[in-house]
């Protein structure tokens, strides 16, 4: 099978992150920071390296500001959930997936806080700032944007967008979904208050695994409480961190995958695999030009502006039929909302969905190139 939905997780995964998997279930089976024997410490020092590897790939003050979470989900659940009191405001952009939309409706239903959309203008950073400009208020307490859409492969100038944050007093939540380990996120440099991201996506880390980087001082409400194995005759979760967010048995397999994962790019080198992917959807991009009925909905690759997702159409066809056909044709590719209705809205494919190309490290020309004749073929004959 050819892969292309790398945008949803990244498949394969990486041979050192499926032995390390392994290696973690046959040696780490241990509840780290519970018991003073030796398979506990081992445990606690095998989550303790991929800490100090998420802290220096994000640049994090501290590796007590990595909290392990269950993905990216779970992250900015934590965040919302974490920071946002009655009456307080939320600005997020119009390319959200609904792991932001979700729990923000969710509150707002309750009666409990407002949020606002900046409409991102592709192409126009200015009128985007503008945007989030506009939507703040006296009551906005944060504003949380994706770097890149998942649909469109967009960047965001999220840079901006935080210093603008920051010139109101506001806090700032990056969703890092579609850019961890890929483009670089210096929070040291930028002053992101949150950083989200999955670890099973650009971390190459298994599915089940996330990260929040906390830059903030704020101290987050906790979203789960249960044992941390430090304060325990304290019937209150812990006031300092990563305990305060980490309650229950850490994911270890997940945990010690995810840093073998980080290891694995800082090896391959972040610079060649981003050179690498866009190649390829500079490839697939200038090919699609060629293909009868296409409806391209990102522009050309490039660094500046997108992350290498591509999202098209052919002619009227549904997304799912596209996506449908390539299936048969041992390609897999994802089609419809990919959990991301309003940046549809934006672009006019909330009825037709579309059909997203997402590469990893993994994937070669060939597959661009078989990939490209079964489209081919598939809109000659519709
Ligand atoms: N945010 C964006 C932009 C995404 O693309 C995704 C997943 O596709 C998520 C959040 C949710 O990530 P996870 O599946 O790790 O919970």
């Amino acid at each position: 099978m050819i892969y292309l939905d790398n945008a949803a997780t990244t498949s394969p995964k990486p041979e050192i992150v499926i032995k390390e998997v392994n290696n973690a279930l046959r040696k780490y089976s241990a509840n780290p920071g519970r018991g003073g024997h030796t398979p506990s410490i081992q445990a606690a020092r095998a989550v303790y390296q991929t800490r100090m590897l998420a802290k220096e790939l994000f640049h994090a003050a501290a590796q007590e500001n990595v909290i392990f979470t269950s993905g990216c989900t779970q992250s900015l659940n934590t965040v919302i959930k974490g920071v946002l009191k009655p009456g307080d405001h939320v600005v997020i952009s119009s390319m959200e997936h609904n792991a932001v939309v979700r729990p923000l409706y969710r509150l707002k239903q309750k009666g409990l806080i407002d949020y606002s959309t900046a409409d991102v203008i592709i192409g126009d950073d200015d009128a985007t700032l503008n945007a989030f400009r506009k939507a703040i208020n006296a009551k906005t307490r944060m504003i949380i944007c994706t770097h890149a859409s998942n649909v469109f492969g967009t960047r965001l100038p999220v840079e901006r967008i935080c210093a603008l944050a920051h010139s109101y007093g506001i806090l700032f939540c990056l969703d890092a979904a579609q850019s961890a380990g890929f483009l670089d996120i210096d929070i040291a440099e930028n002053g992101y208050d949150f950083v989200c991201c999955p670890g099973h996506k650009g971390l190459y880390g298994p599915t089940g695994i996330g990260l929040l980087l906390i830059h903030s001082n704020q101290l987050l409400d906790t979203l789960t409480e249960g044992g941390t194995g430090s304060d325990s005759v304290n019937p209150v979760m812990p006031d300092y961190y990563p305990d305060r967010l980490e309650s229950g048995t850490l994911n270890i397999p997940g945990i010690c995958g995810l840093g073998a994962g980080i290891r694995f790019i800082d090896r391959y080198g972040i610079e060649k695999l981003r050179r690498h992917e866009y190649r390829l959807m500079k490839m697939l991009y200038q090919g699609l030009q060629s293909v009868k009925n296409i409806r391209l909905y990102t522009d050309e690759p490039d660094i500046l502006h997108s992350v290498p997702v591509i999202s098209f159409n052919i002619d009227e066809v549904e997304s799912e039929k596209v996506a449908a056909y390539l299936n048969n044709k041992g390609i897999a590719v994802r089609a419809g909302l990919h959990c991301a209705p309003s940046a549809h809205r934006m672009m006019g494919t909330l009825d037709s969905g579309t059909v997203r190309i997402a590469p990893s490290v993994f994937t070669n020309e060939k597959d661009i190139q078989i990939l490209m004749i079964a489209l081919k073929k598939f809109s000659y004959f519709s």
